[in-house]
């Protein structure tokens, strides 16, 4: 059953081998599959681990496949970008995940705020920032409770546009993060330039940043960089308490990750985390 799949991800493991084969099949369902309400946002939470409090969440996309089970959004997205599906499906991301930041407002967490990945496509779209400022004004969200996420090789790939676009993000008053730092092919120069509030240290740097000393000197690089910028940085697939210490002991308390929570859905987050106070 869909329930039992949980988090293991199908992908037509069976006798297709062919690559495209796949790709065909997942894209036409993949048209269907908003207006079937297979679509669905998991949630993870963001961490103080200093104070050990809930600040914001991460909004994830799930797919759950009539027949497939659960499709990662690592093969997923990709198609929705590749076909523009990704324009309506994001949209539908950034509506609900702030509807249910609305409704955790109105639970008392009124200072939660709200994470969503944007694709480099959806970023690229003409009226990006009319229809971010439309849905915040539709919904009576205070701009600062959104958090849009890009990585460094969607912001650099056409600095002009881009420049434009985050100025007028930054105007509306939405806060803007890098995803995955570090895993880009960018220079370090277009930090100073663009008007970015926080870095997420890829998990590839977290995962045996205890163990591995080339990934603890990247990951105390990028905090110190970061201090020194004055950004927020957050730590993301913290999975172990020497993870957490570590990182602690160097002042990055901001983190996120499966130590903390895997990413779930709104009711089983509200139940677990926001009615206990
Ligand atoms: P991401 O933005 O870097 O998201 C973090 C990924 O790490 C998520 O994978 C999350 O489930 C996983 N993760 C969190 N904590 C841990 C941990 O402690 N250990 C490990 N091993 N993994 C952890 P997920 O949900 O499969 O998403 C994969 C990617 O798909 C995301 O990477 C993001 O690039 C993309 N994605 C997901 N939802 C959306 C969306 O709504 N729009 C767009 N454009 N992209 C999305
Ligand atoms: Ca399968
Ligand atoms: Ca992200
Ligand atoms: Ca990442």
């Amino acid at each position: 059953s869909k329930e039992k799949s949980g988090t293991h991800y199908h992908f037509f493991e069976t006798e297709m081998s062919d690559r495209n084969m796949e790709s065909i099949l997942l894209e036409n369902a993949l048209y269907k599959a908003l207006d079937n309400e297979e679509l669905e946002i998991y949630y993870q939470p963001q961490i103080d681990s200093r104070s050990n409090t809930m600040i914001g969440v991460e909004a994830l996309l799930r797919w759950n496949h009539p027949t497939e089970g659960m499709v990662s959004p690592v093969h997923f997205i990709p198609i929705a970008e590749e076909t523009g599906l990704i324009i309506p499906i994001g949209r539908w991301v950034l509506i609900n995940a702030c509807k249910q930041l609305i409704e955790w407002h109105k639970l008392g967490h009124s200072s939660l705020c709200m994470s969503v990945n944007l694709s480099g496509r959806q970023f690229e779209e003409d009226n990006l920032v009319s229809m971010i400022e439309g849905i915040l004004q539709e919904l009576k969200l205070a701009p600062e409770f959104l958090h849009i996420e890009l990585t460094e090789n969607q912001i650099v790939k056409n600095t002009k546009v881009t420049m434009r676009k985050m100025k007028q993000l930054k105007e509306l008053g939405v806060k803007i993060a890098i995803d995955d730092f570090g895993t880009g092919y960018s220079s370090l120069g277009y930090l100073k330039n663009f008007p970015i509030d926080a870095l997420k240290i890829d998990k590839s740097f977290i995962q045996d940043v205890v163990e591995d000393n080339d990934n603890a000197a990247i990951t105390n690089t990028i905090i110190t960089l970061a201090q020194n910028l004055k950004l927020n940085v957050i730590a993301e697939g913290v999975e172990t308490e020497e993870q957490l210490e570590f990182l602690l002991s160097r002042n990055c308390t901001i983190m996120q990750g499966f130590f903390f929570s895997r990413p779930i859905k709104a009711e089983e987050l509200t139940k677990k985390y926001l009615l206990k106070f």
